[in-house]
């Protein structure tokens, strides 16, 4: 058996940005038992139904069992060499920046690592980019206006010890649940209160004392009618401003919203202004709602200006609070793989910090400018620039927006490679190589989640077939490539490179410095929280000390705006995003058939209005339409989405109807400053199918 020999393994849920500890037990006959960790910080023995279902999306039906050349079967040395040579060709014929990798938030630590290293140190271009970039990338951004570093400031705990909690374009109830399990349980404890503020009435509002409406991308206008009120009525922080530059700039931006930019009542807006003001004790949580927008990175420093004014920040139960969507998103961030990042929260355009890691990595070069964020990376492939592409566990044909587009650029690229566990998925049937990769489970390293806690994630399962570790596969394809620096025969041998190079990116500054877990029992490895020496119990600037040169945060100025107006040719805006049950493209949680019962298939979400004057019964199947694409989807007719503003679950692929490819609808616009695409705005027209 596959399971043989087996004990209780403690490792880390594959999904989402909460990091739960599990307990997987093989029972040596094919089957594992899953069940919380009651000793994870995170989630205390807690689970969500996709964590409790893990067990059941085990089976190797599906797997890609060996490496394929052009779908034929090939070996392993053969299938590294061709990727080699074909990346070494493309290099010395049209330049570093002709290839590109893209990775993925599922990725582990220790191969995001190996990945950053070779493009950035040894080929010599920053085109590595990630789809976290869809993901968290306006936060990104947002922190590193605000802070100077990439800083989450709190700890779940904060959501715990608040007296207010705002969720803001967050539907944790089904996006972080254990997370809202957590929440649910402390305003029963003590009578927290929950503020939702989400154009959508969604499952978060069931536990919340307040649902606002917000009007659709007004969210920089709320926070930056807080900031005036907070100003106005005297609930600035005179202790705190002094820590603070570009207090009176932000303010006058601010000035520039109005209450009817909102679209909430006089009572509602006025009320929720009095609350977060009148209470010390808050945290706002945001995730995507916030971020995939085309001004995502200014709606993140807006949140951030109403906290950092009042001071409310980095202190127990004070703070905002981006919670990322996938397992790694934040190690991801940590390692610095995306284009515009270094290593170790170090800074790509600085000198001082490209030669620090080029003189630690003893690489040949080091890229010198930010490469291709997601959606200009493809679009470089589909017109030559990228000739040669190298993705990792992501599925962009369907992911990304505008994603038929971006199916036909993967297929017109020279050459692509393809590292996955299932060699089926719409991104793998494009691939010259296809390289079969170890999926949950079977691989070692870490991850972490989105309170900067990292935990192991554990083998309990041989490799199926040929499986091998995207590392191993990144280190392997470098050695053939003639690089030193890649001779690693353990994750444990990368983690601790790793640490060694956070201890470089301290001494100049950075924040991340996790050095102290140099030479630790990696086997062992207990969860841990950074900055590694608890500081201020694990919390960041509650003493009003930034990453910035001068040491103060900075308050950004944010004139806000709302999305462009729809047209008379497609009227609806639609939004999108995560049912409860499905994790991105189904590749894992659609093995488990229990995960189907929740909603079993891709649907619309729309107002009653909208579908009388369309004459579109309940149930019946909907054809709607962009300019990028098309998809046939079920109608669910519920006045939990506003007139004209349609929603649709992103996770389906099928072609057949109803046929789920929602991203092949969405409008590739992204945020100037994070790259980020605006994924929940996109016109469309509907009609009955
Ligand atoms: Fe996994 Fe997230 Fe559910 Fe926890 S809340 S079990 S990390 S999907």
């Amino acid at each position: 058996s596959r399971h043989e020999g087996a004990s209780i393994i403690r490792t880390t849920c594959p999904y989402c940005g909460v990091g739960c500890g599990v307990l997987a037990a093989p029972d040596g006959k094919g089957g594992v038992t899953v069940t919380g960790d009651p000793d994870h910080p995170a989630n205390r023995g807690r689970l969500c139904v996709k964590g409790a279902a893990l067990g059941e999306t085990l089976a190797t039906d599906g797997r890609l069992l060996a490496p394929r050349i052009n779908g034929a079967e090939a070996g392993w040395d053969a299938a590294l060499y061709l990727i080699a040579q074909r990346f070494a060709r493309t290099i010395a014929m049209h330049g570093p920046d002709s290839v590109a990798l893209y990775v993925s938030g599922q990725l582990l630590t220790e191969d995001y690592y190996v990945a950053n290293k070779l493009m950035k140190g040894f080929i010599g271009s920053a085109n590595i980019d990630t789809n976290s970039r869809l993901c968290m990338a306006s936060s990104v951004a947002g922190h590193r206006r605000a802070f100077g570093t990439d800083t989450v400031p709190g700890q779940y705990e904060d959501l715990e010890l608040a007296d207010l909690v705002v969720l803001v374009g967050s539907n944790l109830a089904w996006c972080h649940p254990v997370l809202h399990q957590r929440l649910l349980a402390a305003k029963a404890a003590r009578g927290t209160k929950i503020v939702v503020i989400d154009p959508r009435r969604t499952a978060t509002c069931e536990g919340a004392d307040l649902h606002l409406a917000l009007a659709p991308g007004a969210d920089a206008h709320l926070f930056n009618l807080l900031l005036c009120h907070l100003f106005d009525r005297g609930r600035s922080c005179t202790d705190f401003l002094p820590r603070l530059t570009g207090t009176d700039v932000a303010v006058a931006a601010a000035r520039t919203s109005r209450a009817e930019d909102t679209g909430l009542s006089p009572a509602d807006l006025d009320g929720f202004l009095a609350l977060w003001a009148g209470t010390e004790k808050v945290v706002t949580v945001y995730s995507q709602g916030i971020n995939q927008s085309d001004s995502g990175t200014d709606k993140v420093n807006a949140i951030l200006n109403c906290h950092l004014a009042t001071g409310r920040i980095g202190r127990p139960g004070m703070g905002p609070f981006s919670v990322t969507g996938q397992p790694n998103a934040m190690g991801g961030r940590e390692v610095g793989g995306l284009a515009n990042m270094l290593a170790c929260h170090l800074d790509l355009e600085n000198p001082a910090h490209r030669a620090a890691v080029q003189r630690f990595w003893a690489s040949p070069t080091m890229a010198e400018r930010p490469g291709l964020k997601a959606v200009d990376m493809f679009r470089a492939v589909e017109d030559g620039r990228i000739k040669a592409l190298w993705i990792l566990h992501t599925n962009p044909a369907v992911s990304m927006p505008d994603a038929d587009r971006v199916a036909r650029a993967i297929a017109s690229c020279d050459f692509v490679a393809v590292s996955d566990a299932f060699g089926s998925t719409d991104t793998a049937r494009l691939a010259h190589v296809l390289l079969p990769a170890t999926a949950w489970g079977e691989k070692d390293g870490t991850v972490t989640n989105s309170e900067r806690m990292m935990s192991r994630q554990r083998a309990f399962l041989p490799a199926p077939g040929q499986a091998r570790p995207d590392w191993w596969q990144l280190a392997q394809v470098a050695r053939r490539m003639g690089f030193s620096g890649f001779d690693w025969t353990s994750p444990a041998e990368i983690f601790s490179e790793y640490a060694a190079l956070s201890g470089v990116a301290g001494a100049l500054g950075s924040d991340f410095d996790i050095s102290g877990l140099r030479g630790a029992d990696y086997e062992a490895l207990a969860p841990v929280v950074w900055p590694l020496a608890a500081r201020k119990g694990g919390r960041f600037f509650g003493d009003g000390r930034f990453h910035t040169p001068d040491g103060r945060g900075r308050m950004v100025p944010v004139t806000a705006r709302l999305p462009e107006a729809t047209s008379a040719e497609h009227p609806f805006r639609l939004n999108t995003g995560r049912v409860r049950d499905q994790w991105h493209t189904m590749t894992r949680t659609g093995l488990s058939s229990r995960l189907s019962q929740h909603l079993g298939e891709p649907y619309l979400e729309i107002h009653p209005a909208d579908a009388a004057r369309l004459g579109l019964a309940p149930a019946a199947l909907a054809e709607v339409t962009s300019p990028q694409g098309r998809a046939i989807l079920r109608a669910m007719v519920s006045d939990a989405v506003a007139p004209g503003h349609p929603f649709a679950p992103m996770h389906w692929t099928g072609e057949t109807a109803p046929s789920g490819r929602v991203d092949a609808l969405v409008a590739a616009v992204t945020d100037l400053v994070s790259g980020q695409p605006a994924s929940k705005s996109t016109p469309v027209a509907i009609r009955p199918f």
